[in-house]
Formats: C-alpha cells, structure tokens, sequence
C-alpha cells in the first residue's frame, strides 16, 4: 500500500517518507532487443546460438538497423542471413511501448500514452496497465522530447501533479529508449520516413533533436536503468543525440548526481525551487534528507562542469510562495562560483494543485534580477498546457480512478 509523506504545516519538521513501490516489473514473453546495451546484445546473441567470433559483427549490423534506420521486422534486416533473421524472430521481438493515446496541442506539442507490460493490482479494484506519458516539444530548430524514468514518482513535491501518484514502478531501460523510438516512429524521424502533415515539425533533418528526463519520476533513483538507456541514446552509431542535447532533470538526490556525471556525462537539470530549507522542505520534501548547502556542493563538483557545460536551475514560479524579489536576490547569490544557468518555470496548474502562477509583471521583475546578476534568464514558455503535457502536469491513466474507487483505496489502507 502507498505511503506518503504527509503535507501538513509541520511537514518542515516531519521526517522524509518516500512512497513504496506498488508493483514489480513483469518481463514480456518475449523480450525486445530495443533498448539492451551492445554487451547485453551479444550475449542474448551468444545464447541463441551465434558463434563468439561472430557475435562483434552482428551487433553492429543490428544496432543499425534498429538505431540508425528505425526498423521493426527482422526481415528487414538484409544483412543477415534468413536463417538469422528467422532465429532472432523466434526468440526476439524489436516491440517498442505500445501508444494507447496520441493528444497533439494547439501550439504543436505531442503527448503519448504509453503502455508497458504488467498491472497494477488493487485489492478490490482490479487490474490496471502499467502506464507512462513521453511528450515531444517542436520548435522551428530543434524539437526537444521529455522523457518518463517511472511510472508515478515516490517523491512528493507539493506543486507536481505525478507527485499526487501512486509509484508503481522503475521503468526498464528498454522502456526509456522505447519511448524515443517510438517518437521517431510516429513522427516518420528515420531516414526516408513520412513526416506527419499536421502539427509543428522543426525544419532541419531531424526531428527529435534533444532529450530532457523530465517526465513522470526521479531519474536518479532509477539511475542504472536511465544510464543504460542515455548510453544507447547518445550512441554515436545509433540514435546519436550527443551528451549536449541530453539533460537529466533531479529534484537532488545528492549521492547520485556525482555518479550520473560519471557514468553518462549528460547535462544536469536541478529542481531547485527555494533558496531556504524551509521552504524547500515543503516544496520539495526531499530536502528534508539532502538539503540546499549538500545540493548545491554536488552541484559544484559534478563532473565535467564548467562554464561551457552549466548546470541549469529550474525555479517553478509560485505566486506569494517563492516569487519575491528578495528570493530572486538570494537566488543568485546562493548559486555564486557555480557554473550556473537558470530557468524560471512559469507554474502550470493541474486539476486540485493548491497554488497559482506567480503573476507576470512579477515573473518579469524576478527575471530581470536573475539577468541583472549575469544569467540569461530564459522563462520557459508553457507548452502542451491545454493537453496536460505541460512540466509536473503529467500523470498517467493509471491513476486516473474513480472516486469511489478512491475510497474503496482509502478504506483499505486505513484497513492494512
Ligand atoms: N523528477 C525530476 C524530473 C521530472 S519533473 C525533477 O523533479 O526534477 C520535471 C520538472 O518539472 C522539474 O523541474 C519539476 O520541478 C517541474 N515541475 C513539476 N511540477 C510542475 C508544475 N506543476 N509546473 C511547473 N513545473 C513543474
Ligand atoms: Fe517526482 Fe519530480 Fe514530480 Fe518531484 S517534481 S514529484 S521528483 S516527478
């Protein structure tokens, strides 16, 4: 059963309580070779019969098929002989996440439903699928594509609605490169693929451009699975998107973030929000365990920071919460001697959030601050927000219950 960290007025003072999983990972049948690393392949080859001297040879042919040219059949696969192409079906499949929904906004922003093997299982409920959003942000040069890490967050933070979620589960590394697959699927993004007609389609000769983990979850309390998977992503005979144009997103789980510079070397997000403990505890109630001063050293000794790689500094504006001029103030000084850009996130409101936008003119005068003191201060336009694709908006259908639904949940934790 979820447990979760309550929200009261004294929630500063109340210990940090992460939700608890409510489901483990069910392996298809079959598994698919999107998403294992060249490693893995080699040995799922090795383990249906391809002879060791071959194997090197083989998983380059694969990988570009399946990374380069986008392909879904094995029979594709002309440089293979039959005979290969005939094991690796019987064993194998190239399946992607399947698409159970495709919203596309008024300003050109894509939003996905996707459905991963297993189900929830609530007493007295039923089954539910394992469900996550991937959304993709066109712009006239570059389209940027948001990406899950799991499904629902076992963090808390007051203003996200898939903070309001139940977690279900890590997604596996074959689900996150998954999700970019299937964005180039439906947006024809392989070479000779149809373009779609409707919608905003950035102009150069790539579609998905950049990669942010910014969707549904905390990347780095899922950090095996997204480094296995930014590794295929960033893979120059691949997917190629280069580290530059992959981001990671943290709310800042401090002995994590030396490991993900490491280990994927991409760009690094962090959810900051609040210049004091207090407020970010409730903000962001993981603060409560690795607080601002611990946040900020690791931000300090990511590796490979420097001016040319900055770490961005994400600030929702919450109207009368963190939006004052003094916060502004103390916001850079507290990011001083740290290679540092920051974006001002305008708060998008979700049905039942208990905060408002900060209003513009005040949005601008903070900005102005955060320019004043040297940062270009790019406030991130709002995309997708009419199709709930919008940042923190995203929560899947899994949670979509009833309200009696609700209640019987309710009844039977209060039971447990
Ligand atoms: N869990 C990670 C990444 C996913 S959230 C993290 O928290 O960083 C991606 C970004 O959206 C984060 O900066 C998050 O704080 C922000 N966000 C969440 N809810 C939001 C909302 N309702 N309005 C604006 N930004 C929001
Ligand atoms: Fe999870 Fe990020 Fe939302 Fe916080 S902001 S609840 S860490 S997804």
């Amino acid at each position: 059963m979820t447990t979760m960290a309550p929200h009261t007025d004294a929630a500063s003072a109340a210990p940090f309580v992460e939700k608890t999983p409510l489901e483990r990972y069910v392996a298809p049948e079959k598994p698919s070779l999107v998403g294992v690393t060249r490693a893995q392949l080699a040995a799922l080859l090795g383990a249906v019969g391809v002879p060791e001297a071959q194997r090197k040879m083989r998983v380059q042919q694969l990988w570009h098929w399946i990374y380069f040219r986008g392909f879904t059949e094995f029979d594709q696969m002309t440089s293979l002989s039959k005979e290969l192409r005939a094991t690796l079906a019987e064993n194998f499949t190239l399946a992607r996440p399947e698409v159970v929904a495709e919203q596309i906004s008024v300003d050109g922003t894509r939003k996905w439903l996707l459905r991963l093997p297993g189900e929830v299982q609530d007493k007295g409920i039923g089954e539910r699928p394992h469900e996550v959003e991937c959304v993709y942000i066109p712009d006239t040069e570059r389209g940027t594509l948001c990406v899950s890490s799991q499904v629902g967050c076992t963090l808390t933070c007051s203003f996200c609605h898939t903070g309001t979620q139940r977690f279900v589960r890590n997604l596996t590394a074959d689900e996150i490169v998954g999700q970019v697959m299937v964005a180039r699927d439906r947006l024809g993004d392989w070479p000779g693929g149809t373009r779609p007609s409707d919608g905003v389609i950035p102009t150069g000769d790539r579609c998905v451009t950049n990669v942010v983990m910014m969707g549904m979850g905390e990347p780095l309390y899922n950090l095996d699975a997204v480094r296995d998977a930014l590794l295929i992503v960033a893979d120059g005979e691949g997917l190629t998107i280069s580290k530059r144009r992959i981001t990671l997103s943290t709310s800042g789980v401090v002995p994590n973030i030396e490991r993900a510079g490491a280990e994927i070397g991409c760009m690094l997000a962090v959810s900051l929000h609040a210049v004091r403990d207090e407020l970010r505890n409730e903000l962001v109630p993981l603060n409560r365990k690795y607080p601002i001063a611990q946040l900020l050293e690791a931000c300090r000794n990511y590796p490979g920071v420097s001016n040319a790689k900055r770490i961005t500094f994400e600030y929702v504006m919450l109207k009368g919460i963190n939006d004052s001029i003094e916060d502004a103030k103390s916001l850079v000084r507290l990011l001083k001697g740290i290679p540092a850009k920051i974006n001002l996130i305008p708060f998008n409101p979700w049905p039942g959030s208990k905060y408002e936008c900060s209003d513009w003119e005040q949005i601008e005068k903070f900005s102005q601050v955060v320019f004043d003191a040297g940062y270009a201060s790019p406030v991130r336009t709002p995309r997708g927000r009419d199709i709930l694709a919008a940042c923190g908006q995203l929560k899947s259908a899994t949670e979509k219950l009833s309200a009696r639904e609700r209640m019987a949940l309710r009844a039977m934790a209060m039971t447990d």
